[in-house]
């Protein structure tokens, strides 16, 4: 089972050695889609979880106990076809193939299964075509 959290670091948790712990003492993979963390400072990273689902609950517990905030909200991608002008530019940094262009039209193509939901295509869009609709779990 997956799950994609966002989650919240207070300044003083930045040196905790998540994802080690999770995988050593959860079976847990977790997979960094994004991350801004700055030494001694507060900071945000967006992780998707694979594991047992028993282990992920006790995890998600574990991560809160330390006062990290878990942002469980999901969502999902949505391109505004009436912006999108197909430059291709979100492409580049979509890390799942979820974004892909090519001949013969060059028309941009979403595949939302593929999509890992790491908002990485957000800003780099210059017309502003792509959004995050969130939906609480
Ligand atoms: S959020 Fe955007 S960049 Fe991330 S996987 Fe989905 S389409 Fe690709
Ligand atoms: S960056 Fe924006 S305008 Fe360019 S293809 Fe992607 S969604 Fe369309």
């Amino acid at each position: 089972m997956k799950h994609r959290l966002t989650i919240h670091f207070p300044s003083e948790a930045v040196h905790q050695p998540i994802t080690y712990r999770l995988a050593v003492d959860y079976d847990i993979a977790a997979k960094i889609l994004r991350a801004q963390i700055a030494p001694n400072r507060s900071g945000t990273m967006v992780v998707e979880l694979s594991g047992d689902i028993d282990e992920l609950a006790a995890a998600e517990e574990w991560l809160e106990g330390l006062g990290l905030q878990l942002d469980r909200a999901q969502g999902e991608i949505r391109i505004d076809r009436q912006r999108c002008v197909d430059c291709g530019i979100c492409t580049s940094v979509c890390p799942s193939g979820a974004l892909s262009s090519g001949l013969p039209s060059w028309q941009l193509n979403f595949d939302a299964q593929r999509c890992l939901v790491c908002e990485q295509c957000i800003p780099s869009c210059p017309l502003e075509a792509i959004a995050l609709v969130l939906e609480s779990r």
